[in-house]
Parts: C-alpha cells; sequence; structure tokens
C-alpha cells in the first residue's frame, strides 16, 4: 500500500524520534497524530493531532487508528496487546512480531544466533539459583526486558559483584552475557520498506560514557573487512526478522569480527548523524519504507561526528542559555528536542558537526559538550 502526502502517519509514543520522524514526514507533506501521555512532549509539539493517552488504553489506540492511515512507533516498550489490536484494526507495516522478538533480549539474541549471525554466549537465568549454576567471569547480567541504556545491568568482574547480581536475578528474569573485550561499538541502520526493498546507511562508530551514546563517528574508523561484514550482518536480519521501517543494529567489533550486541526496531540515536550528513537521513528512510515509496540514497556527503547534548551539557535552570554551543553552529547542525525541563543523563537534542573528525572532535572538546575524551 502506498501512503500519500495529505494522508495521517499516526506515531505511538512522542519522545525525539517520534517529533524526528514527523518533522521528517511533514517535509514530505504528511499529517502527523500522535499517541502520548503527555500531550506537550517533543512530537506533539510538531504534530497535527495530539491523543494525550497511555499507551495501553484502548479508546486512545481506537482514536489513533481512526485518524491514521499508517501508525509506526518510536520506542519498542509499547503496550503489546494495544499494538495487536491496532495490527488487527489499522495499518501497521511494521507489525507486531518484531517487537516481539527486540522487546526480550533472549528471544532477540536466539533469533540472531539462529541466522548464524555471531552474538555474545548467553544463557536465561531465571533464578538467583540459576545465576549461581551458569555464573562466569566477567560476564553481564542483564533483565530481559525494560532495559536500555545499561539500565538494568550488572558487569560481573569477580565473586565481589555476585550478591548483587544475585539479587537482580531474583528480582527479575534476566540473560548472563560473556563480556566481550570490544576494541570498538558500531552501529548499523539497516531500513526495510513494505516493497520489501532494503537499504543500509553507512556504519557508525559509537563511543558511550557510563552506558549513554555520546558521540558517533562516521566513517567508522574501522578496515574496509569489518565495514563489510557489519552490513552484511545487519542486512541478513531485516531480511531474517521481516523488518519494515529502521532497524537499528548495535555490534562489538572484536579481533576483526562483528558480534550482535542489540537491535532496536525503530530509528536510532546512533543514526542521527544521518538527518545531515547522508543524501537521505534514517528519519525520511524510515518515512519512506512504511508509506511505501522508493528508499533513498543514503551516500554520505560528509565526514560527521554526532554529538548528544545531555542535561548534564546544558543549563539546567536556563535551557535557553544556548552559549555552550554557540562557537560550533559554523559546521554544526543543531537539533534540540523541546524538552520542557533537563535531567543528568536525559537526552536533549544532538549537534552535527560536519568535515574534519579530528577538528569537528576538537572543537567539541573545547565547547565543554564532549567530555569523555578517552580515545
Ligand atoms: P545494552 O543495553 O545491551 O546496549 O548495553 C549497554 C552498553 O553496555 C553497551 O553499549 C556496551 O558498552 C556495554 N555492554 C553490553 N553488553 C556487553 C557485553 N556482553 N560485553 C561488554 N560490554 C557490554
Amino acid at each position: 500500500m502506498t501512503i500519500k502526502p495529505y494522508q495521517t502517519i499516526g506515531i505511538i509514543g512522542g519522545g525525539q524520534l517520534g517529533r524526528m520522524t514527523a518533522l521528517a514526514a511533514k517535509a514530505m507533506g504528511y499529517k502527523i497524530a500522535v499517541l502520548d501521555p503527555n500531550g506537550q512532549g517533543p512530537c506533539a509539539q510538531v504534530a497535527d493531532i495530539v491523543i494525550e493517552a497511555d499507551y495501553g488504553d484502548m479508546q486512545a489506540a481506537k482514536k489513533l487508528a481512526e485518524v491514521s492511515d499508517v501508525i509506526t512507533y518510536e520506542f519498542e516498550n509499547i503496550d503489546f496487546p494495544a499494538l495487536e489490536w491496532l495490527e488487527k484494526n489499522a495499518y501497521v507495516p511494521q507489525g507486531s512480531k518484531t517487537i516481539q522478538t527486540t522487546q526480550h533480549r533472549f528471544r532477540e539474541k536466539s533469533a540472531i544466533a539462529a541466522m548464524g549471525i555471531p552474538v555474545a554466549e548467553f544463557a536465561l537465568i531465571s533464578s538467583a539459583e540459576d545465576l549461581d549454576k551458569h555464573v562466569t567471569y566477567p560476564s553481564v547480567l542483564k533483565t530481559t526486558t525494560l532495559g536500555y541504556d545499561g539500565k538494568g545491568q550488572v558487569v560481573l568482574r569477580s565473586e565481589a559483584d555476585l550478591p548483587k547480581a544475585r539479587e537482580q536475578a531474583a528480582a527479575a528474569e534476566c540473560i548472563l552475557e560473556k563480556f566481550v573485550n570490544f576494541s570498538m561499538e558500531i552501529s548499523v541502520m539497516v531500513v526495510r520498506s513494505t516493497t520489501s526493498e532494503v537499504t543500509t546507511l553507512p556504519v557508525a562508530e559509537n563511543i558511550h560514557v557510563n552506558n549513554i551514546l555520546h558521540q558517533t563517528i562516521v566513517p567508522a574508523r574501522i578496515s574496509p573487512e569489518v565495514e563489510a561484514k557489519a552490513l552484511a550482518a545487519a542486512h541478513k536480519i531485516a531480511e531474517g526478522l521481516n523488518v519494515v521501517g529502521v532497524l537499528g543494529v548495535e555490534m562489538f567489533v572484536v579481533d576483526g569480527e562483528v558480534v550482535i550486541n542489540e537491535l532496536a526496531p525503530r530509528p536510532h540515536n546512533s543514526g542521527h548523524y544521518s538527518m545531515d550528513a547522508c543524501v537521505t537521513g534514517q528519519f525520511e528512510q524510515h518515512v519512506r519504507a512504511i508509506c511505501g515509496l522508493p528508499l533513498g540514497d543514503t551516500t554520505l556527503l560528509t565526514p560527521v561526528v554526532m554529538n548528544n547534548i545531555l542535561g548534564d551539557h546544558l543549563n539546567m535552570n536556563d535551557l535557553t542559555d544556548i552559549s555552550r554551543y554557540m562557537p560550533l553552529l559554523k559546521n554544526g547542525k543543531l537539533h534540540l528536542y523541546g524538552k520542557a525541563t533537563a535531567k543528568i543523563g536525559g537526552k536533549m537534542g544532538h549537534i552535527n558537526m560536519l568535515g574534519d573528525i579530528d577538528e569537528c572532535r576538537a572543537a567539541l572538546e573545547a565547547s565543554g559538550i564532549w567530555q569523555g575524551a578517552s580515545s
């Protein structure tokens, strides 16, 4: 089915990913409806229709179905019964199957491993006793659901970490993963359309601080062999899971191989660089994919460094204070999400610095927005 300009795209979730999807869609002439418990959130601010309700509210889901010609989502921990209802009663080309897989780390890792693509060795942990049976060092214990940005994770370096991990294993279902001694974290946004066309965006090199993405560098500083492996793995996963729309594939580089860490069936923070640096950015590509339009060229037009702007980087008492990023604006493209309040570690925006990577990183460091500086 082709969804045409003037028709309405319904978005479940009103955060920054919904906002940037909406802005790309509106540039192409679509209307936007958003379902969000916060009626003044980042996406609601740019939407034509705002349905302010909880994600599990069936009346709200019905309303969204009524006003939308196609429905998409911007986060994976979506209310599953509401999504299943929408799938039956509205047009949701992404479906519920991918999300059911990616909402659960054990199902996700099992699905990837079944395609013959490397993941860190893992085991399902249903109790503290289960953990005692499987524990090795170093390893990482992760809750099977609702974890992101390192939340719900305990790193086990030695027996000293076991009590804390046992506590988590007793409280929630988890997986235990072998710790991967990676040389780099990378990601690939792969996009598959309703017509089964598949494209990948250039490989992104990601630098995390305290488990939160701080900086993405493109082109990633990897060999052509690793690049080819990363792109091929992302392509295979998108086809294997019958993904529609953007899938963010997070990977580790280990000894010239790629090991998949995690999937996100939606536009992804590490793909934000593409908004300004590629012929077609991830949000526009997502809109094309769910609307049944031809996918765009994803060629990288310029090297780019994407730096997240977190609450910590701002004057939290005055969000209008832009003195920090003012010096970056000549070749920096600023994207702010319109959030009303800033939290430490909260994603407030990002800046895409275009041009020589080392110069961009130096400028970011001088501005105080980038404080990682470890690599
Ligand atoms: P995740 O929530 O799975 O994306 O993990 C957040 C971050 O924790 C990753 O970006 C890695 O930096 C780190 N991490 C996760 N799993 C592992 C692992 N098995 N080995 C080493 N580091 C990991």
